[in-house]
């Protein structure tokens, strides 16, 4: 599918990144505006909002953390951090600082290119839709059902489960889904939700859907991506 175009913010001191991140969003079409400090980013979006924020961590005058913080106060535009190190993306996400995905330096264009693309969808309720589509939530009942099929789902995978699919596209830390979980449940560690994740997924895939629409975000936690009919 071919992405409409967008007005894309790059706030990024890096010359040579901005310019690469800058190219790849002129290649799809987009157009992209560079901003290299963080005063000027958060100014920017007020005067003039774009569709979706790249914002460097470590900026001048205003680091991505505050640039993120006092955007938030006015604007619900897409963000993505782009940090150095994949220890900062926890240490952010256990902020909560309100941004939408992480991306460690180095990154690949082509990745970040497609992470845009899911948040642009994912922030016109695209993602919602291509979720609520598929499957069938009962609370109640504490029951998942795909396409008709119900899930055999523990209660602790069925919350699982319902926060991938409440939130398309987010990335959950490892802890924030223990936090999903009920507080009976606290001999459930860290590690632990791993063997969780892997259970759904081999249920997911028992009721023909597909397990590696829960990934593995290295370092960090888990995402849950629906297919789009139309890519
Ligand atoms: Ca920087």
């Amino acid at each position: 599918m071919k992405q409409a175009k967008r007005e894309i913010l790059i706030a990024e001191d890096d010359r040579k990144i901005a310019a690469i991140l800058s190219d790849f969003l002129l290649a799809e079409g987009h157009s992209p505006t560079v901003v290299s400090d963080g005063l000027t980013a958060v100014e920017t979006v007020r005067k003039r909002p774009p569709s979706a924020l790249l914002l460097d961590l470590g900026l001048p005058l205003l680091d991505g953390v505050e640039v993120c913080r006092k955007v938030r106060t006015f604007s619900a535009v897409p963000i993505i951090m782009i940090t150095a190190r994949v220890d900062e993306v926890e240490r952010l996400l256990g902020l909560s600082i309100g941004a939408d995905d992480y991306i460690c330096k180095p990154f690949s264009p082509k990745e970040v290119m497609a992470r845009l693309h899911a948040l642009l969808r994912r922030s016109e309720g695209k993602l919602s839709m291509a979720a609520a589509d598929t499957w069938t939530i009962d609370d109640d009942g504490m029951r998942i059902a795909h396409a008709g099929q119900f899930l055999a789902l523990t209660p602790i995978e069925f919350r699982l489960l319902r926060s991938f699919l409440a939130q398309p596209g987010r990335v959950f830390a490892r802890h924030q889904l223990l936090d999903k979980l009920h507080e009976d449940y606290r001999d459930v560690n860290d590690r632990a939700i791993d063997s969780h994740i892997k259970n759904v997924r081999k249920k997911m895939s028992a009721a023909g859907a597909d397990p590696d629409s829960i990934a593995a975000i290295y370092g960090v936690g888990y995402r849950y991506t629906p297919k789009l009919v139309d890519e």
